[in-house]
């Protein structure tokens, strides 16, 4: 049995399908239109209401919500900003861009991201923002993060990429910090039809600076005015389209069920493999994860190496994201960290991602556990 990591063909299959799409998609396309506009209106309306926020401001990247949400926040040389070691590279690109220092800290062992004890131990008299990510889909503590910022007053910018629907008690994350940050980079959880992003926010000014910011530093409503040194940044509206279709048909939230579900399945079928394998948290009442990526945590390096090649040769996708964590890329060797990052270091040798999109079926799961078991007990 062939199992794939993501299949994006078989997720889109019915969407494409449908009249709605087929009919709004050639509308867009003949009216040439190709950015911003009417589309990226409604795709910001939709999106703002999922997240129960009073604004979204659409953009180019999920790099760029971030570059975009810290200058809204005057972040810039001087300022030190704490960011998680172990995450996409591109949360710690968002503060070097900056001219702001990036100061990497570790994670929680369990959860794979930030805690406020970790958070609250690395701040000093430079410290002016953090960006807690919640990495994999898993929310952070964001009620202990919150309460530790406002007390050094701290500002908070919630890197949510890999995390759109999760919630803590009902409460979307990237609603917590003064602005929360998406990706619709094609393979996330929401994903576009290209490259996109954006920036929520209950802050008028944040989203106002965010919107002139993204569109080449032009004053809101004023085309020829430019006042800030700006980023070209604004989000297609074939992909404001694509996505907004994707919202009002509620598929976002049926894939999120379906990927809780195969979370699940995963769980029942490696249960008896809980000695020496690590899985993810499930959601509580309180904690919903998302699983933009099932990651089981193996004993070493070695085991997780040779797991990893022995799914393959059997047909099935792994992936190791990230094997290096953010302070040992090049670009940061020479970078300050608080503490020891021993946490940071031990996932990047032993996580390991398994197939997870929300068309696996139960049959591809069973398969991915029974060859997982197979290599483990004859190690
Ligand atoms: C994908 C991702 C980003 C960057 O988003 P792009 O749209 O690829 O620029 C930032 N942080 C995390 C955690 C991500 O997964």
């Amino acid at each position: 049995m062939n199992v794939k990591f993501v299949d994006l063909p078989k997720q889109y299959e019915r969407l494409f399908e449908s009249d709605r799409f087929k009919n709004g998609f050639m509308n867009v396309v003949k009216n040439c239109g190709f950015v911003g506009g009417r589309h990226l209106e409604n795709f910001e309306r939709s999106f703002a209401n999922l997240c129960g926020v009073d604004h979204t401001v659409g953009v180019g990247s999920g790099t760029d919500a971030l570059w975009l949400a810290l200058k809204a926040l005057d972040i810039g040389p001087g300022d030190e900003v704490i960011v998680p070691a172990y995450t996409f590279v591109a949360t710690a690109f968002a503060v070097t861009l900056c001219g702001a220092d990036v100061k990497f800290v570790d994670v929680d062992p369990v959860t794979y991201v930030l805690t406020p004890e970790i958070l609250k131990g690395a701040i000093t008299p430079h410290t002016k923002a953090v960006i807690p990510v919640h990495l994999y889909g898993q929310p952070c503590d964001m009620e202990g993060i919150m309460e530790v910022a406002d007390n050094f007053g701290l500002k908070v910018v919630e890197d949510c990429a890999q995390a759109v629907c999760a919630t803590i008690n009902g409460k979307h994350v990237g609603t917590f910090g003064q602005a929360g940050c998406f990706s619709f980079y094609p393979a996330k959880n929401l994903g576009g039809m290209g490259q996109g992003g954006a920036v929520i926010t209950n802050d008028v000014n944040i989203a106002r600076f965010v919107r002139e910011m993204s569109n080449c530093g032009r004053k809101e409503g004023s085309w020829f005015e430019h006042i800030h040194i700006g980023l070209n940044s604004r989000m297609d509206s074939v992909n404001a389209f694509f996505m907004n279709c994707i919202l009002e048909e509620n598929l976002i939230i049926e894939w999120t069920h379906k990927r809780i579900n195969a979370a699940q399945q995963y769980h029942s079928f490696l249960s008896k493999l809980k000695e020496i394998v690590q899985l993810p948290l499930m959601p509580t009442n309180e904690v919903v994860g998302v699983f933009h990526l099932f990651e089981i945590k193996l004993s070493d390096k070695k085991t997780r190496n040779g797991l990893k090649k022995y799914l393959e040769k059997h047909g099935i996708a792994a992936v190791v994201h990230y094997p290096l964590p953010c302070h040992k890329q090049p670009v940061y060797r020479n970078t300050t960290f608080s503490g020891s990052l021993v946490v940071s270091e031990h996932l990047a040798d032993t996580l390991l991602s398994l197939p997870m999109h929300p068309s696996i079926t139960l049959n591809e799961v069973e398969c991915v556990c029974n060859t997982i078991a197979d290599y483990l007990t004859i190690l």
